[in-house]
């Protein structure tokens, strides 16, 4: 191909009437007995049979609280084995999960319930012990259910999962007209009308299934909606790469796409999955060798921790066939490092994808793998390049912004026409804001972004979201943030600060003002630079090429 075209991943079946519960139920009965989880530090277990009952259980007494087709339901919890019980359990309901990340501060907490409007909050009692207090203080969320509370003395506002299951009534919930019940494996059956279930089944391919966090090219954290279809689409392009996997550790944050995919994978192959809730590096390298880890799931950092740590050729680590990177970049120089020392014994898979695009938009399958590059089109998917500047198809080996079309674009960012529509044009491309080329053979290679987004080990750090914080400090008269590159993290946000006249405001005064604001990974871990002034372009937009330059002479 020496041609502008774009590229088509191969065919795939769409099942786009089947909701994730549904999907996974089916799935399931081929190993229904068998370990689904297991934690890696309490070695408490679960069976796949057991967290499709639980979440059924949750689902029917949810439904009886009045929980219905079109609502919405927070769940903020680090990973743990109720996780995935819990999610199924709301889907199950035909509301859909906003998943919110356990190192969320007060303010990020307060968006991110702003942008997706819950009609009930759920936290694991680990957040409850150690953020609740924060968060209730600045939101009007009346009740939180929380779980694994057994024993356990809870605050005001909250009240116990087990106290709903065995029949309490949610308080926030009592005013609301009770609407739905939930029977057998529908959706959702209304008491009222059995023509609102089937159009509400019919509605399967566009119902939002997550609410996931993005901040896409610009500003605050958006909520992406995905819908069944997105997800149940990638859970069937999936099998391809997992089927041959037995026992995976999870370690990527199951409210981040990468983790909640991972675990939904896991659950549809009968692949046990060892939970980790907080990484510990001593931890992951004992849960290998003890639970025998096939596959793992990891970001780049991770990747260079082990080779730090030298235990890739090493007899903890043999049992390990598959080493999956994503959400962030891969270089080439320790993607052939860790090649060297695995020497052929386990393959290295690495992914390229969005939060807006479900799952990896490129894939290398075992035959036709190759150094530097996740690969060609995902099957389902198609993808182009185009010119930057003029919006045109450009042919191999040029540079342009690379643009999705298929079932596992997100249905849109919630709430949030204008975005939406920046996002996917008319015809259906999601531009991703990410710069590459597809060589002759349709390899794909990611070499740079167009939009102002910081990956600190996978997660997304919004600069204009932390520029916005700094320029409310009354020392502060104008600030950029960008990432700086890192051997280990990947990026690390830096700040550029204008001082106001006469004052004095010191690098570690910013980082603590900053950091008391943000989740750990957002903090200024890059530096702060002083500056007389912020390069801008003619429309008044940061210019960080310029600046990047100008730091480059200070540093
Ligand atoms: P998220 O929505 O958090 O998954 O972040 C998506 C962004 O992460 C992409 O738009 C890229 O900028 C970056 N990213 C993810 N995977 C890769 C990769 N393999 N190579 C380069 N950048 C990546």
């Amino acid at each position: 191909m020496s041609f502008a075209a774009v590229l088509k991943g191969r065919p795939i079946e769409l099942l786009s009437h089947v909701p994730i519960w549904q999907y996974v139920e089916s799935k399931v009965k081929n190993f229904s007995s068998k370990v689904a989880q297991v934690d890696a530090e309490t070695k408490r277990e679960i069976t796949f049979a057991e967290i499709l009952d639980k979440s059924k259980e949750l689902g029917v007494k949810l439904a009886a609280q009045g929980v219905a087709y079109g609502d919405v339901v927070a769940i903020c919890s680090e990973n743990n084995l109720d996780y995935c019980w819990i999610v199924l359990g709301v889907l199950w309901t035909g509301a859909s999960c906003a998943l919110l990340s356990p190192t969320y501060t007060a303010r990020e907490w307060e968006h991110a319930l702003s942008i997706s409007r819950p009609k009930l909050v759920m936290c694991s009692m680990s957040v409850c012990e150690t953020k609740l207090e924060q968060y209730l203080k600045s939101s009007n969320v009346k009740q939180v259910l929380v779980w694994d509370s057994k024993g356990k003395s809870l605050p005001e506002h909250t009240i116990s999962l087990e106290e709903i299951l065995d029949g309490t009534p949610i308080a926030c919930m009592q005013k609301k007209k009770q609407r739905n019940i939930c029977i057998g494996n529908a959706l959702v059956v209304t008491q009222d009308s059995e023509e609102e279930h089937k159009a509400g089944k019919k509605k399967t391919k566009d119902h939002p299934a997550f609410i996931l966090s993005s901040s896409g090219s610009t500003g605050l954290p958006k909520g992406v909606v995905l819908t069944h279809f997105n997800i149940t689409t990638a859970l069937t392009t999936s099998t391809d790469y997992t089927s041959c996997i037995e026992i995976a550790l999870g370690v990527p944050p199951f409210c981040h796409a990468y983790g909640l995919l991972l675990v939904l994978m896991c659950m549809c192959e009968g692949t046990r999955v060892v939970v980790v809730r907080k990484f510990k590096p001593d931890l992951f390298i004992r849960s290998i060798e003890e639970h025998k880890v096939t596959c793992l799931y990891l970001v780049a950092s991770l990747l260079v921790f082990l080779v730090k740590r030298d235990v890739l050729d090493k007899p903890e680590f043999s049992s390990v066939r598959h080493i999956w990177t994503g959400a962030a970049p891969l270089s080439p120089k320790l993607q052939q490092l860790v090649l060297q020392k695995l020497a052929g014994r386990a393959l290295l898979h690495h992914s390229y994808g969005l939060t807006e695009t479900t799952f990896t938009m490129f894939t290398c399958t075992v035959d036709n793998f190759r150094l530097g590059t996740p690969g060609k089109v995902t099957p389902g998917m198609e993808c182009k390049v185009v010119d930057v500047e003029t919006g045109k198809m450009i042919g191999p080996n040029h540079t342009g912004e690379l643009c999705f079309r298929g079932p596992l674009i997100m249905k849109e960012y919630v709430m949030n026409t204008e975005e939406t529509q920046k996002a996917i044009d008319k015809d259906g491309w999601f531009h991703s804001g990410d710069l590459g080329y597809c060589n002759e053979d349709g390899y794909f290679y990611v070499v740079d972004r167009l939009k102002e987004l910081i990956k600190y080990q996978g997660y997304q750090v919004s600069p204009s979201e932390i520029e916005s914080i700094l320029v409310m400090h009354s020392a502060i008269q104008d600030a950029a943030v960008i990432g700086i590159e890192d051997e280990t993290y990947g990026e690390l946000p830096g700040a550029v600060i204008v001082r106001e006249p006469d004052t004095q405001i010191t690098e570690d005064e910013i980082k603590d003002y900053v950091a008391c604001q943000v989740s750990p990974y957002k903090r200024l871990s890059g530096g702060v630079w002083f500056v007389n002034f912020i390069p801008k372009t003619t429309t008044g937009k940061i210019n960080r090429r310029e600046l990047r330059k100008s730091i480059d002479m200070l540093s």
